[in-house]
């Protein structure tokens, strides 16, 4: 589905993505762990090019990201992202939320958006949200709604990156559950995050990230049982 072969990428003269060999299969979950500034979130902003790579090459579903004939946006609506923040139109209600993606990109008619709306909030758990303003909901409840907005779009990828950082640690397992059954449904995931619980239940690959180089690539048991790089073993000392 996504095929990372020999990725550098440089901001400037920093080289912040360094010969990067990554595969990851339809249906597979890849977390992406390792300490703050090893490149995580230009790793995974790649995948929908809101970051260009400078050479080697990375396809989704073998199209090349970096070929000139490459229409970005039918790459893009097979992907969804959701982030720390939510980013969610403060002025729109949830429903509203979720519909305007479908309409303004798809070109769906407004009664199939709210339906499919409709349908994305229930499986993220707050039907009954569908009126409500961002302003009126939980720091978890909002992430469940960008993760609806996500999926509202069908998307065939979801990348997140570090969905829970920014909640409550009473909210954090709500959305962890919502990208669980997701994960169960066989959504390809790419997910950068901090959550070891999560990483070992529901990752089927750990990919252990450090200063722009992929340091370890393991199963998850393997990994957290047995990690075979010192600096993944001295990363998992302070964050278990
Ligand atoms: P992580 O998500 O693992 O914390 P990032 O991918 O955000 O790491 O950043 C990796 C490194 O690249 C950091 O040193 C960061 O400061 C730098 N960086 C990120 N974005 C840019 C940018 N747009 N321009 C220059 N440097 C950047
Ligand atoms: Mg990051």
């Amino acid at each position: 589905m996504i095929s990372f072969g020999h990725v550098n990428k440089y901001y400037g003269d920093f080289h912040v993505l360094k010969d990067i060999d990554l595969t990851i299969k339809t249906g597979e979950v890849v977390v992406i762990i390792g300490p703050s500034g090893s490149g995580k979130s230009t790793l995974l902003r790649c995948i929908n090019r809101l970051e260009t790579i400078t050479d080697g090459s990375l396809t989704v579903k073998d199209v090349h990201l970096n070929d000139k004939k490459t229409d970005i946006n039918k790459v893009r609506r097979k992907i969804g992202m959701v982030f720390q923040h939510f980013n969610l139109y403060p002025h729109k209600t949830v429903l509203e939320n979720i519909m305007l993606a479908p309409i303004n990109a798809l070109g769906i008619s407004k009664e199939e958006a709210k339906k499919t709306a409709e349908f994305y909030l229930d499986k993220v758990g707050i039907p009954d949200k569908a009126t409500s303003f961002p302003s009126q909901l939980s720091g978890g409840q909002q992430q469940r709604v960008a993760i609806a907005r996500g999926l509202a779009m069908k998307p065939e990828i979801m990348l997140f990156d570090e969905p829970t950082s920014a909640l409550d640690p009473e909210m954090v397992g709500e959305v962890l559950d919502v990208m669980k059954a997701l994960a169960e449904e066989g959504m390809t995931m790419v997910v950068v995050t901090h959550e070891m619980g999560f990483a070992k239940e529901v990752g089927d690959r750990i990919v252990f990230i450090d200063q722009g180089k992929i340091l370890e690539e393991a199963a998850p048991v393997e990994f957290f049982e047995n990690p075979k790089e010192e600096r993944a073993q001295v990363f998992l000392s302070r964050i278990l």
